[in-house]
């Protein structure tokens, strides 16, 4: 059973629509498909435009570095995914401000609010919506518009590749909203989604950069229902039905049953005495803080057949997470809470009663 943030399962139905003959990108026929995927994109994103990019969702990440900062960035920086934003900005010699937590805590407005008026200067902000290294939701509602409030200039770039597909995102303060194939969208790795606003499709007629990452490029073509190089054919045509599959059962829908099921979650372990990791979790995973996270992990791979991911850096050993994104079915949330009470009461830390899965069934049946 895999329940790790990312990659998550890919379910057999969207395996199953990829194992046909792949088709030629130059025809008619992917046109069409494309078409539909883009439209079906847009409705999912809810932006102006959409690239489409056969990269991981990094490559996104440093599209939108290379093609929206022209002088100087904001990077927030709560774990892993923010740092990676600087490592881009360095990369490309972009000067950049970091607002750093700890991987627990969500970026303060007031940081924000200091460094845009300390900098007059800068000109795009990046941030993830959920840092999924801690599994933390920044409250970005309330920072989009406080930075519009400052400058409406700024363009402001929202990775949300834990976060497309988890939530309904109000896009009206975003610019950029990344999304990627191997979390939400239940797909394998490969393919990165760049959301983009009309104040975003603007600064590109002015600037762009790169060659395979120049968004101008791709837009204009993806516009046309093609792309400028060789397009990931196999991995459209799994995009193409994983999004018209969500779109028949609603993405409302899903994001309540994802909310649904994060809560049940939570609440189940929390009634256990574990402790949940970030100071405002996402419903895209749930993060458990525990010094016996390596143990805990090994049993449930071992004797229970469940992949769930660790920590890195600093958290290794020290976190767990639980994937809540995608089509995870009831009974997959309830058997790993009800194995990872198993596991407490083989480590003799607290006596197996049934709890988790009475609270899971309380909360979600
Ligand atoms: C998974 C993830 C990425 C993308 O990483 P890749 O390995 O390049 O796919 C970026 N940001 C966040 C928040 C993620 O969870």
């Amino acid at each position: 059973m895999l329940l790790t943030p990312g990659p998550t399962a890919v379910p057999e139905f969207i395996r199953k629509s990829m194992a046909n003959e792949t088709i030629h990108h130059r025809t008619k026929e992917f046109e069409n498909l494309f078409k539909n995927t883009r439209e079906l994109l847009k409705k999912l994103l809810n932006m102006q435009e959409v690239v489409v990019f056969a990269t991981t969702g990094t490559g996104a990440m440093e599209a939108a570095v290379l093609n929206f900062c022209k002088k100087k960035a904001v990077v927030i920086n709560s774990g892993k995914f923010g740092e990676r934003f600087s490592k881009i900005c360095q990369a490309h010699n972009k000067p950049f401000v970091e607002l750093k937590q700890q991987w627990h805590t969500p970026v303060c407005l007031e940081d924000i609010k200091d460094s845009l008026n300390q900098h007059k200067d800068i000109d795009t902000i990046f941030l993830q919506i959920c840092e999924s290294s801690g599994g933390l939701r920044h409250p970005v509602e309330s920072i989009t518009k406080l930075v519009k409030s400052i400058n409406k200039d700024i363009i402001i770039v929202a990775d949300g590749i834990t976060a497309v597909g988890v939530e309904h995102i109000n896009t009206t303060n975003i610019d950029v909203l990344i999304a990627g194939s191997q979390k939400a969208l239940m797909l394998p790795p490969g393919l990165s989604i760049v959301g983009l606003s009309s104040q975003a499709i603007n600064s590109l007629q002015s600037f762009s950069a790169g060659y395979y990452l120049n968004l101008k490029v791709e837009l204009d073509k993806q516009k046309q229902n093609t792309t400028a190089y060789t397009a990931p054919t196999t991995l459209i045509i799994g995009l193409q039905k994983v999004l018209q599959t969500m779109d028949d059962i609603g993405f409302d829908k899903i994001y309540k049953d994802t909310k649904k099921r994060a809560a049940a979650t939570r609440k189940s372990l929390e009634a256990l005495g574990m402790k949940i990791y970030p100071k405002a979790p996402s419903d895209a995973m749930t993060t458990i803080y525990h010094e016996q996270s390596t143990l805990i992990r090994d049993m449930l791979k071992n004797s229970f057949d469940i992949n769930i991911a660790g920590g890195q850096d600093h958290l290794k050993g020290k976190i767990f997470r639980i994937n809540h994104m995608g089509f995870v079915k009831n009974y997959e949330a309830f058997w790993v809470v009800n194995a990872i009470e198993l596991c407490l009461d083989k480590l003799g830390l607290r006596q197996f009663d049934s709890t988790a899965n009475q609270i899971m069934a309380k909360e979600m049946l």
